[in-house]
């Protein structure tokens, strides 16, 4: 029985599974003994000795839906919930996963939940001192399956519209395991233009990006807000992270394929940073495009937000001490057709419990199709009766 995503190993009383580099779970030799008490377990497969083999398999998956309930994310240890086809977690209609389309050429694609990086201003709270207590991880054919009809469902109404899609999770794109397989396979759909990953860069290497720009569809979007390495630390969160080797990589990166640095500019924290970022680019010949601090709830904020006229106001300084444009005319994005509107604000409607959310108490409920978070409800599984108060780009939020 031969699983892609799926490593075997045995460690001492247990089959430890691994799903993607990152997640995994064990299961009882007892129970994989039950099914054949002669087996050989390798990489990629475990191999019964029994001559019904569809019986073995049948048996072998069962185990394996089982126990992936218990499923970990090996850097957060947190509880992590397997999103494939099978599992009833629908990809549209939340924020933090799946596949997000606000009626425009840009669509969001968020495969993984959770970060190698503790921004100091991350705007999702994710990374080691994030509050959250659940991850998520999306099973790449069902993300492609889904993608695709989206697309198709898009092209009816306007057949000559290119997408771009951003990969752009709550967290780091480049820690799912199969991006460049995804990035690929969304590359194959004629009406995909450009693929955006939008990442911190540390998991980025030479062979690695020379596979990325293998695929001309995809750009690269790398943050650096800060530029000596205490201050890029600092920024990062992380003593681990060294901005001498994202340079590295950015400056290797752009001699293949479009690459564009994107900081944040945190006003009082890395004023100083932001024009050492910009003669780099300069150097190495990649785009920038400063992002503003904007304060989110649900991020961390060390700061009190600045009004956007004092944004452009230092953009436009460091215009002319660089020489550089930093402040282009901004593209209206073109409307497309959005999947029509499961419910409405104040719909009150019968969901399905099929999961936790980020935090252990709040559920996401399935109905017609889309998923919906409910905070803040302790029940675990069934029906519940939710009032939609949240519908804006079919993201749906609801209140017992
Ligand atoms: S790299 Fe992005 S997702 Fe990760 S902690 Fe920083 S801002 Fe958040």
């Amino acid at each position: 029985m031969q699983y892609q995503s799926l490593q075997f190993a045995k460690k001492e009383d247990e089959l430890e599974v691994t799903l993607y580099n990152l997640y995994t779970f064990s299961i009882p030799l007892d129970d994989v003994k039950r099914i054949c008490p002669v087996y050989k377990i390798e990489k990629n497969s475990v191999d019964f000795e029994m001559k019904n083999k569809e019986k073995a398999e049948g048996r072998f998956n069962l185990l394996i839906t089982k126990y992936i309930r218990n499923l970990k994310n090996k850097m957060s240890g947190f509880l992590a919930v397997y999103v494939h086809k099978n599992a009833g977690i629908p990809l549209f209609g939340l924020q933090f996963l799946g596949i997000v389309d606000k009626g425009s050429e840009m669509l969001e694609i968020k495969p993984i939940t959770n970060c190698n990086m503790n921004c100091t201003f991350c705007s999702v709270d994710e990374g080691p001192d994030s509050s959250k207590q659940v991850d998520f991880i999306v099973e790449e054919d069902y993300l492609v399956e889904e993608l695709g009809k989206l697309l198709e469902f898009k092209k009816k109404s306007n057949p000559a519209a290119q997408f771009n899609i951003w990969i752009n999770p709550h967290g780091e794109p480049l820690l799912y395991a199969p991006i460049l397989s995804l990035c690929e396979r969304i590359g194959w759909f004629k009406n995909v233009g450009q693929i955006y990953i939008i990442t911190n860069g540390v998991l980025l290497n030479k062979p690695l990006i020379d596979a990325f720009a293998k695929n001309k569809k995809v750009q690269l979007n790398v943050s650096i807000s800060g530029f000596d390495d205490a201050k890029a630390k600092e920024m990062m969160g992380s003593t681990a992270y060294s901005i001498s080797r994202i340079l590295e990589m950015v400056e290797y990166a752009a001699q293949k394929m479009l690459v564009t640095v994107t900081p944040v500019y945190v006003a009082g924290h890395n004023d100083d940073q932001l024009g050492k970022i910009i003669e780099f680019v300069k150097k190495v010949g990649c785009k920038i495009a400063i992002q503003k601090f904007c304060y989110n709830k649900l991020g961390r904020n060390p700061i009190k937000e600045k009004s956007w006229d004092e944004f452009f106001a230092q953009l436009k300084e460091l215009e002319k001490k660089h020489c550089l444009v930093l402040l282009g005319e901004l593209g209206k994005l073109q409307q497309t057709e959005q999947l029509p509107k499961a419910f409405k604000k104040d719909d009150v409607i019968l969901a399905q419990i099929v999961s936790p959310g980020r935090m252990r108490k709040d559920k996401i409920c399935s109905a017609k199709g889309y998923s919906i978070l409910v905070p803040g409800c302790e029940k675990e599984s069934g029906k519940i009766k939710v009032k939609i108060i949240q519908d804006k780009y079919n993201l749906y939020i609801g209140k017992l």
